[in-house]
């Protein structure tokens, strides 16, 4: 097997990779769409195509909806609980041995440096791994019914599970979402984005290598418009996990109000970092860098508003700046500390927001332009930005920018902090930097948040639940809660 080192020379020398997956994932084979019609993957550290996939529509989601029902109803509801864990087990240990190709695959696709790609990698075998050793604990409850009566509950597979998946990680957030489907006994179809097509087809077949049956993971590719939107339609679904913008968001909850399919939404997010005064400013000034700067700030739960104390915003806006102005550009396979953002109309998103700002007279302390990969002038990059912002309700602070722009605001202390943490449409996370463990501890209740970390940003794994409240979304991945969304609760209750 080739060496990680010898595939990303390959893949920077070639531009491309070989042996991409060819067609949807359907019914346990490659498939051509049925209008054999195909679409270009664009690798964002050049700019530039790489390979060519299967471009879906209703037709190709029916197919592998089908596929879904047929097989959840023939074989995978019924397989035994701790068989479902074995198979999971095994996907995990195939996602390891395959890592080094998976992170180059998501690498071209995503953008993101390859440092990066790697844990992303590690943790959807983490995913699989977690949601295999759940597979046999997932029981019901007894009730007190008294001696004439027999009452229990059952935890039943939903159906069939729809994953729609996001651009920014695109093996992690199919990981998420497809483990603890079929952990509860759901038969998957996923549709990733049309940005980053491939590692969820690599997952598919991993799963069949790893013993799943055919048709009870299929994924058809394309985009939100010809193939997500007759998956979040069809009739045939049962469940769908969408994670995504909330305009796309939206449009998925009101095709699946049409069929009373149920459905979690992770959306988007405009996260606090609170930093008070008696922090531990070494750990707050890393956490900060990672939480607006890990994949060029296309994280959902990105850190992009930072909430500073007074008593030290001055040189600690100026440190960020400094760490800012140092931080290594280029193409993700050459692990940069900032990568590409994953497309030119995100690329033009981001410049929009920051031409505005200027238009409206905003001081930019450091970045706030467009640039390229330093090494070939080529590839869709925008400068570490960091901005001091002039009112709570100007639109960089308001509006999720999904790329790496932080926005400073100044607190006079805790309440003032927890006050402009609180003022958004988005609830998704918040990050706490203090000293003091009772203070902490009270503004983890107070912020309106589906997580809060203290004193590390990203803190936490695949054990913890995520989601989002306000317009982030509602409903919870990853953890025990992640898999019960899977599942629908039968009560018997029996005279005896
Ligand atoms: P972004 O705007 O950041 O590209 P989207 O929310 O549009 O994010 O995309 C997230 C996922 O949702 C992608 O897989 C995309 O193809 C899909 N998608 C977009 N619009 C719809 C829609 N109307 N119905 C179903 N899926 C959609």
């Amino acid at each position: 097997m080739a060496t990680q080192k010898q595939l990303i020379d390959d893949a920077l020398s070639s531009g491309s990779f070989p042996g991409l997956p060819q067609g949807h994932f359907i019914d346990g084979a490659y498939s051509a769409a049925a209008s054999g019609r195909v679409m270009n993957s664009l690798d964002p550290g050049r700019g530039e195509a790489f390979a060519e996939f299967a471009c879906g529509d209703a037709a190709d989601v029916d197919a592998a909806v089908t596929s879904a029902r047929r097989a959840f109803e023939a074989v995978w509801r019924d397989t035994p609980a701790v068989e479902r864990g074995r198979i999971l087990y095994r996907a995990a240990a195939l996602i390891r041995e395959q890592a080094a190709s998976l992170a180059v695959v998501e690498c071209l696709d995503s953008g993101k440096p390859i440092g990066e790609a790697q844990g992303d990698v590690q943790g959807a075998a983490r995913a699989f791994e977690y949601y295999a050793g759940a597979c046999d604990k997932l029981q019901g409850d007894t009730f007190p019914l008294g001696p004439a009566y027999l009452g229990y509950s059952l935890h039943e597979p939903v159906g069939v599970a729809a994953q729609i998946i996001p651009w920014n990680f695109p093996i992690s957030t199919a990981a998420r979402g497809i483990a603890p489907a079929l952990a509860a006994g759901c038969a998957v179809v996923a549709k990733p984005a049309e940005q980053t097509p491939f590692t969820a087809l690599r997952l598919a077949e991993i799963l069949l290598e790893a013993g799943l049956p055919a048709g009870v993971c299929n994924v058809v590719t394309g985009t939100g418009a010809d193939a997500g939107a007759p998956l979040a339609a069809h009739g045939e679904v049962d469940h769908i996990t969408f994670t995504g913008s909330v305009a796309s968001g939206t449009a998925v909850m009101k095709a699946a109000a049409d069929n009373v399919t149920r459905v979690v939404l992770e959306l988007g997010g405009k996260s606090p970092v609170v930093v008070l005064g008696d922090c531990d400013r070494e750990a707050a000034l890393d956490g900060v860098m990672g939480a607006i700067f890990e994949n060029a700030g296309q994280i959902c739960s990105a850190g992009s508003r930072l909430i500073v104390e007074r008593s030290l915003h001055d040189g600690f806006v100026e440190e960020l700046c400094r760490r800012a102005e140092k931080l290594t550009l280029g193409h993700g396979l050459r692990n940069p500390q900032l990568g590409p953002v994953n497309s030119a109309e995100q690329l033009a998103r981001i410049s929009g927001f920051m031409e505005r700002a200027r238009e409206r007279g905003v001081e930019v302390a450091t970045g706030g332009a467009e640039t390229a990969d330093p090494q070939t002038g080529k590839g869709w990059f925008f400068q570490p930005t960091i901005v001091g912002v002039p009112g709570r309700d100007d639109e960089l602070v308001q509006e999720e920018i999904f790329g790496p722009v932080l926005t400073v605001q100044v607190a006079e202390d805790a309440d003032h902090a927890l006050a402009l943490a609180n003022d958004s449409q988005y609830a998704l996370v918040a990050g706490i930097y203090t000293g003091s463990f009772t203070l902490a501890h009270r503004l983890a209740q107070r912020l309106d948040a589906g997580q809060v970390y203290i004193n590390e940003y990203f803190a936490g794994g695949i054990e913890v639940p995520f989601g989002g409240n306000k317009k982030s979304g509602f409903g919870r991945e990853k953890g025990l809660e992640g898999l019960l969304s899977y599942c629908r609760t039968k009560s018997v209750a029996a005279r005896i």
